[in-house]
This record gives structure tokens, sequence and C-alpha cells, in this order.
């Protein structure tokens, strides 16, 4: 019997949308994640608010990932949510997954899901910036309108549903710390834009359509105990770079680093010359920028590899995962010649 999506699946992860303060004019002092996500889902579900039109064939199906502040965000959450997202997409009758989260980290876990979900079908992330007891609150919006478009967006993508707008996992990121709106896609711009329930995707969206590429090895379930997680670094070039704190990294056993640069990358001599000193003790490299909008574009003057439109903490995540899968893959080839400690 074919069987089709009729249900989207609903993963709590915490953060502010799941948050409470002690009264219901104070947005800043709160507690993040205190409510559950079926507490979350109530006024969607229930009477009081009706859900859009689009989530009225769909059941939803709500389940307790982590109950979290995304700032404590960590590999062994990512890699639970990660195999949910994925054990629930396979799923005929699930349609789409949705996942409310800290708006703190959240760019970089929609980062990662758009790279180690391969499944046909869209992630949802939502979040808020005041607490579910605000008397203005901005989560239940913002959850209804990640239903409804969870309910009518096809394909593989991670999205962000926030403040009346779609992002794309690719190129949002929070840039504002306390203000209701505060994700930005930069010069790319939001996807689209939703409003009483219609939404409208953006023609400049259309023209900058990022492919929904990923490493295209490791899948969540390929993801390794957290123990053997590359570690990676975040180090940022400014006035008076000299690389000593790189030089602690690499006693100390880093993996990998990634620059957040100058402008388009750019480095003093001195932090290049400790970089590739580190490059020779086989530490990764790559250069973002710490502009916060726009590509690092390849020049004569990049000797380490640039991380094009990612900023820095999604270049990490890249990074991450590439170092894994060429683990994976040197293990798998040392497994196909042979183990050394074969007889
Ligand atoms: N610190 C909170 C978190 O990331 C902030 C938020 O959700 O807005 O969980």
């Amino acid at each position: 019997m074919q069987v089709n999506n009729q249900k989207i699946v609903v993963l709590g992860t915490g953060g502010t949308i799941a948050g409470e303060s002690a009264s219901e004019t104070e947005s800043l002092n709160y507690q993040a994640a205190q409510r559950s996500i079926a507490d979350l889902l109530k006024p969607i579900s229930g009477q009081t608010m009706q859900g859009p039109a689009s989530i009225q064939p769909f059941a939803i199906e709500a389940v307790q990932v982590a109950q979290i502040d995304s700032k404590d965000m960590d590999f062994e959450v990512w890699r639970r949510l990660a195999v949910c997202c994925s054990d629930h997409l396979s799923r005929d009758e699930v349609k789409a997954v949705v996942i409310t989260h800290g708006t703190d980290t959240l760019e970089e876990t929609a980062y990662f899901l758009s790279q180690v979900i391969h499944i046909d079908k869209p992630i949802v992330l939502t979040c808020a910036m005041r607490p579910a007891n605000f008397k203005d609150a901005d989560g239940p919006q913002n959850l209804r309108d990640a239903l409804n478009f969870a309910a009518q967006a096809r394909g593989r993508g991670v999205w962000l549903v926030a403040a009346g707008e779609i992002h794309h996992s690719q190129y949002v990121q929070k840039v504002h710390p306390t203000r209701l709106n505060a994700f930005d896609s930069g010069e790319w711009g939001a996807a689209a834009s939703v409003h009483e329930d219609q939404i409208k995707w953006l023609k400049s969206f259309e023209k900058n359509k990022p492919q929904s590429g990923s490493n295209g090895i490791l899948k969540a379930i390929d993801l390794p105990e957290v123990a053997q997680w590359p570690w990676v670094e975040i180090v940022t070039h400014h006035v008076q770079s000299n690389g000593r704190a790189l030089s602690l990294l690499v006693k100390a056993g880093v993996h990998g680093v990634v620059v957040a640069g100058t402008g388009n990358g750019s480095l003093s001599a001195s932090l290049k010359d400790a970089l590739l000193s580190a490059q020779s003790h086989g530490v990764q490299v790559c250069v973002a920028s710490r502009c916060n909008q726009g590509p690092v574009l390849p020049t004569e003057n990049h000797v380490f590899k640039t991380a094009g439109e990612l900023n820095a903490v999604k270049t990490r995540v890249a990074l991450i995962l590439d170092l894994m899968s060429k683990q994976k893959k040197s293990e798998a080839d040392l497994f196909e010649s042979g183990s050394p400690f074969s007889i």
C-alpha cells in the first residue's frame, strides 16, 4: 500500500522559543529551554489558534531531541539530531521535519544538517528572540510559519523561518543580539517572505539559488562517535596577529584551523608564516573572512584554501566534515588493501 506524506515531525531542541522569564514583560533575563515541544505545539494544534490551512492534512508528531540553550549545542546532540532527522525523513509518510532551536548557533546546525542529510525532503528550523511567556512572544508565529512552509516546500533543503522571512542554510546568519528579525542572508537576501500564511518567493533568491550540494560522502548514519570528531578551531586575524595562539593550538594537537581573515581573507606576514608551519605539521587550514557579508574571492595572494561564500563558523563545520570523510576514506582504503596487522 502506498502511503503519501501525511505527517510533519517536529523536533524540539530548546532555545528561547521554549524559554521562560520571571514576568511577561521581561525579554532579556530568562531561562532558555523550559517548555517541551508538545507544549509549544498546543496553540497551533489546539483550540486557541488554528494552524494554517496548508497544515490541515498533516498529523503533527512531536519529538523532544534535546532541551538546551543553543550556546551549549555540542557534537553529541548534533549526531543525535542528524540521525533523528534522517530516520524520520526516511519514513514514507513523513513530508518534512521542523526543528525548534535556539538562535545563537542555529546557522551552524542548519549548515551541518544540510551537509549530512541527503534525503529529498525539507528540514525547516525555527526559533524565537523572546521567551515563550513574554506578552508578545514571537515563537508561536514563527512556529506556525515554519509548519506552513514545511507543508508546502519541496525537495531537499535546510531552511530557517523567523520574523516573516525564509532563509537558506547556506547563507543565513544571526546578525543582531536582540532585535526580533535577528537573521540575515547578506547580499544573497532572504529566499521568501511569509505574511498572513502567504509564502512569496523572492526573485533575487531565484537568481542566487545555491546548489543543494554537500561534501557528498558523509551521511548522518556515518557520523563517528563524538570522541573521534576532528578538533577544528577558528582564529581571527586582527591588528598584531602574530600566530602565538596558533602555535599553542598546534602544540595541543589541533587538526584543522579556520582563519577569519580581514577583508577578502588577507593575513599578516607573521600569521601567514605560522599557518604555513601549522600546515607542515599536518594541520588543515582554510581562510574565510571576518566581514559579515560576501564571499572570499580567490586571488594570487591566497596560499591557503578559501571558504567561498561560507562564513567562518560554517567553514569550520565544512572542515570538520571534510576531515571526517578523509578519515573514513582512508579507513576504507586500508580495509580494501588489507589491514597491515592482518596475517
Ligand atoms: N541563547 C538562546 C539560544 O540560543 C538564544 C535564543 O534562542 O534566542 O538558545
